[in-house]
C-alpha cells in the first residue's frame, strides 16, 4: 500500500501521514507555502504546486512510479476571511487542485481518494443549533465553503465517469495534537489563539456573548486531530473493503465531529483547566458571519464506517496546550 497525500506537511495532513507511515508507505506532495518540511521527515515528499498554474506538474508519473494506491487530499488554501478577499485565488488553488489530482489519478489508474471537505459546506444549513446531518441542503456563505462543495461534486462526477472510489470528510472544528511536534495549526483557531493568548498573560477575546446558546455564547463541535486523522485511516480501509460495490455504498460523504457542541466560554474553562493560569474572557463584538451553533449528526460515520471519536474537549485543549508548552522552537510572539 503507497498513499499519495498531498498537503501532508500541514497540520493535519502531518498527523495522518504519521498514522499512515506505521502501515506502508507514503509520498507527500506539498508546496510547503503554510506546510512545514520538518513534519513529515520520515515520508518521501515532493515539493509542487497542485493549482492550475502548476497542472502540467507530472502528478501520473509520479503515481506510477511510487505503485500508489490512494490518495488523501488535504492540499488547498483554508482561511474563510482570505477567502472572501481573495475567490479567484481561492477557486484556483482548491478547485484547481483537485482537479490535477483527479486527471492524473485517471491516468495513472489510481481510484481511491479520501478528500478533505469542511462543515462550511453547510453554511446556513447548520445555523439552528440541530446536529446537521450530510443529507442537508448545503448552502455555502464563503467561497471558501464553496470550494469545498464543487470538490466534491468533482468527486461524485469523477465516480460516474471513470469509477472512482472516493469519500468526502466535512471536517468540523479540528484542534488538539496527537504528537506534540504537530500541535501548531495553519489558520490559528479559537484553542490555537486562547493558548497563546494565555501564554502571553492575555485575555482572550470573545466574539459575542449574546447568542441564542446556553450561554450567550458561540458553539462548535471541537474534533481531535487524532481521532480525524484516525478517521482518514478507518475510511481508506472502508473504501478498500466496500471496492466494486458502488451500488451498496451510502453517498460518500461524512461528516467527522463528535455530535458534541461546546461554547467559547467552555473552551475557555478548558484552557484554564490545562494550564492553571486564570483565562480572562473579553467580551467583544460578534465576528460578522459566526452562526450561533455548528455541531455534527455523526451518525453516518459511525454506522457505515465504523468511526467514532474517542477523545473531548479536555483532551483536545489538554494536548494542544502541551504542544504549545513543548514547542518552545515555535514560541508565541512575546512569550518568556
Ligand atoms: N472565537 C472567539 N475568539 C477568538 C477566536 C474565535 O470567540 O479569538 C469564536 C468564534 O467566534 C467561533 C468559535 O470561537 O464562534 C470558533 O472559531 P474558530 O475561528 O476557531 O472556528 P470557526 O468555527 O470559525 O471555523
Amino acid at each position: 500500500m503507497t498513499i499519495l497525500v498531498t498537503g501532508g506537511a500541514g497540520y493535519i495532513g502531518a498527523h495522518v501521514v504519521r498514522l499512515l507511515l506505521q502501515r506502508g508507505d507514503v509520498v507527500v506532495v506539498d508546496d510547503l507555502s503554510t506546510g512545514r518540511a520538518d513534519r513529515v521527515d520520515h515520508a518521501r515528499m515532493v515539493r509542487a504546486d497542485l493549482s492550475l498554474a502548476a497542472a502540467s506538474y507530472p502528478l501520473a508519473e509520479l503515481m506510477r512510479e511510487h505503485g500508489v494506491t490512494g490518495v488523501v487530499h488535504f492540499a488547498a488554501k483554508k482561511d474563510v476571511g482570505e477567502s472572501v478577499a481573495r475567490p479567484a485565488w481561492y477557486y484556483e488553488q482548491n478547485v484547481g487542485g483537485l482537479l490535477a489530482v483527479l486527471r492524473a489519478m485517471e491516468s495513472a489508474d489510481v481510484s481511491r481518494l479520501v478528500f478533505s471537505s469542511s462543515a462550511a459546506v453547510y453554511g446556513a444549513a447548520a445555523t439552528d443549533g440541530r446536529p446537521v446531518g450530510e443529507g442537508a441542503t448545503c448552502a455555502p456563505m464563503s467561497p471558501y465553503g464553496e470550494t469545498k462543495l464543487v470538490g466534491e461534486w468533482m468527486c461524485r462526477n469523477a465516480e460516474r465517469a471513470w469509477g472512482l472510489s472516493w469519500a468526502a470528510l466535512r471536517y468540523f472544528n479540528v484542534a488538539g495534537a496527537g504528537w506534540s511536534d504537530l500541535g501548531d495549526p495553519t489558520v490559528q483557531n479559537l484553542v490555537s489563539i486562547a493558548i497563546d493568548r494565555v501564554r502571553r498573560g492575555e485575555g482572550v477575546p470573545v466574539f459575542g456573548t449574546d447568542y441564542a446558546t446556553a450561554d450567550g455564547t458561540c458553539v462548535r463541535d471541537y474534533v481531535h486531530v487524532a481521532d480525524l486523522a484516525d478517521a482518514h485511516l478507518a475510511v481508506l480501509e472502508h473504501l478498500a473493503a466496500s471496492a466494486g460495490d458502488a451500488a451498496e455504498r451510502t453517498d460518500p460523504v461524512f461528516n467527522v465531529g463528535t455530535g458534541a457542541g461546546s461554547s467559547v466560554l467552555e473552551v475557555l474553562a478548558a484552557v484554564g483547566e490545562a494550564s492553571g493560569a486564570d483565562v480572562v474572557p473579553l467580551p467583544v463584538d460578534r465576528r460578522p458571519g459566526d452562526p450561533a451553533s455548528v455541531v455534527a449528526d455523526v451518525a453516518r460515520i459511525r454506522d457505515v464506517v465504523g468511526w467514532d471519536a474517542k477523545r473531548g474537549l479536555r483532551e483536545i485543549v489538554g494536548s494542544a496546550w502541551e504542544a504549545a508548552v513543548a514547542g518552545s522552537n515555535h514560541p508565541p510572539t512575546g512569550a518568556p
